[in-house]
């Protein structure tokens, strides 16, 4: 039953949770689907998870939202994709698909005769044409450290930034980061066709911390709340919003030693990174930028020229 072939615009009756397979050219298996319909109609959401195969908090948690969603309790429809990123998963790549070398991230809506990377956005997107809400699930990568927080973009239609913020309000995590959309990014293509989208990130490090996959299974539960997907109230909680993302990186390939950690309060010209060359001579000693929070750090000794080193967010 699984293993069915899945099309985004296929008839499912009402009340129904279907399982299949959206297919991609060339991958085989293609990506898994879970489509979970109301008795009543409503408002149609989409969340995608394992965009980056290395993120796996978002993944499981996606998973468990998907098998605990209740038909009958459900007004419109939730589509779920786990693992958009199955190429990546297996191989357990950070960022990239390994056929391509692409960040899928930064190549929507991507091209039905492109590479991997891009035929996996445009079959992202051939679902994401079926949503009016979607909510992509991100964790800090097999590499990175990283203090939970929800990403969306002010830009686009009024009404569908509007929704995008009460969407992030909703998800439980106190740390807002509004930002213009990255190029090529799941929610800027969502700004681009008129879809209300956020980006949550909890986890990190290849962990599966349950605390870290229930903040996201939490987070989905009460953003269907909040678009009347399921008819009860939503909590509501105390949030700070950040508009200034700045992120440092690597201007060089060596070892690197951080020397931030997620959350910390900084200012400007404190010691972020320590980078030293292969004999273990210090190299660049990299300052924070700017007074902030420390949103993320990479944890890998490894770093490339051009890696992301940490980010700094603040109001
Ligand atoms: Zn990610």
């Amino acid at each position: 039953m699984s293993e069915t072939a899945w099309h985004p615009t296929d008839e499912q009756p009402r009340g129904t949770r279907l399982r299949g397979r959206l297919l991609v050219p060339g991958l085989p298996g293609g990506i898994p689907v879970t489509r979970v319909t109301g008795v009543e109609p409503g408002p149609a959401l989409l969340v995608t998870a394992g965009v980056h195969g290395g993120e796996y908090c978002g993944i499981e948690a996606a998973l468990q939202f998907a098998n605990a969603l209740d038909p009958a309790a459900l007004c419109g429809e939730v589509t779920i994709l786990a693992l958009v990123n199955r190429p990546a998963f297996y191989a357990k790549r950070q960022y990239v698909v390994p056929e391509d070398g692409l960040n899928v991230n930064r190549v929507f809506p991507g091209r039905p005769d492109g590479s991997l990377a891009e035929r996996l956005a445009h079959a992202v997107m051939r679902v994401a044409a079926t949503a009016q809400h979607w909510v992509d699930l991100h964790s800090g990568d097999l590499h990175e450290a990283l203090w939970p927080f929800v990403i969306y973009s002010p830009d686009g239609p009024a009404p569908v930034a509007q929704t995008a913020r009460r969407m992030a309000q909703a998800y439980g995590i106190p740390v807002l980061v509004e930002s213009p959309a990255i190029a090529g990014g799941t929610y800027q293509a969502a700004t681009r066709a008129g879809i209300a989208a956020i980006l949550a990130e909890s986890g990190q490090m290849g962990q599966l911390e349950p605390a870290d996959v229930a903040r996201h299974v939490a987070g989905l539960h009460n953003v269907c709340r909040a678009l009347g997907l399921v008819p009860e109230p939503a909590q509501v909680f105390e949030t700070t919003t950040y508009t200034q993302n700045l992120w440092v990186r690597s201007p060089r390939a060596g070892l690197q030693h951080p020397q931030v950690r997620v959350g910390q309060a900084v200012r400007a010209g404190e010691p972020g990174a320590i980078l030293t060359d292969e004999f273990g001579d210090v190299r660049d000693r990299i300052a924070v930028p700017h007074d902030g929070r420390v949103l993320f750090h990479a944890t890998s000794l490894a770093i490339n020229e051009d890696d992301p080193l940490f980010a700094v967010v603040a109001p």
